[in-house]
């Protein structure tokens, strides 16, 4: 993975942190997940009166490209005002697809504040190989 990437990346969810719709909490998060493809989708956190009915911009990254054929995945790059990490849900539904992601924290100035794999942030993770064999039909 090269800087030029890994700083495209960056820039990436900076401004995808942007246009979050944020009207209860104020924290904007911006999300770029990099396909192993080398597509790249981005997500921002969107809010609703209906507080559960909330998604984060991380699972908005994710939905985007698995609804657009990506499952493979190498690089999550998260930004927020303080360098925030992803929340457990986002972690679980990242697990499913990647769990040797690599994740990166920024803040809105670009600064790294954590480098770490999806593994190592979500330890003994429930996944697909956690699953006992479908039983035969
Ligand atoms: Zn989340």
């Amino acid at each position: 993975m090269t800087d030029t990437l890994l700083q495209d990346m960056i820039t990436a969810a900076i401004k995808a942190a942007g246009f979050a719709y944020i009207p209860y909490s104020g924290y904007a998060v911006g999300a770029a997940l990099h396909a192993t493809d080398g597509t790249r989708y981005t997500g921002c956190n969107v809010e609703n009166a209906a507080y559960p009915s909330c998604i984060c911009a991380e699972r908005t990254a994710l939905v985007k490209a698995v609804s657009e054929g990506r499952q493979a995945f190498d690089l999550l790059v998260v930004a927020t005002r303080n360098g925030g990490s992803p929340c457990g849900s986002c972690r679980q539904m990242l697990y499913e697809f990647a769990p040797k992601l690599r994740v990166v924290m920024v803040d809105f100035d670009g600064n790294i504040t954590a480098d770490a794999p999806l593994d190592g942030l979500l330890p003994l993770g429930f996944g697909p190989s956690s699953l006992p064999p479908k039983p035969n039909t």
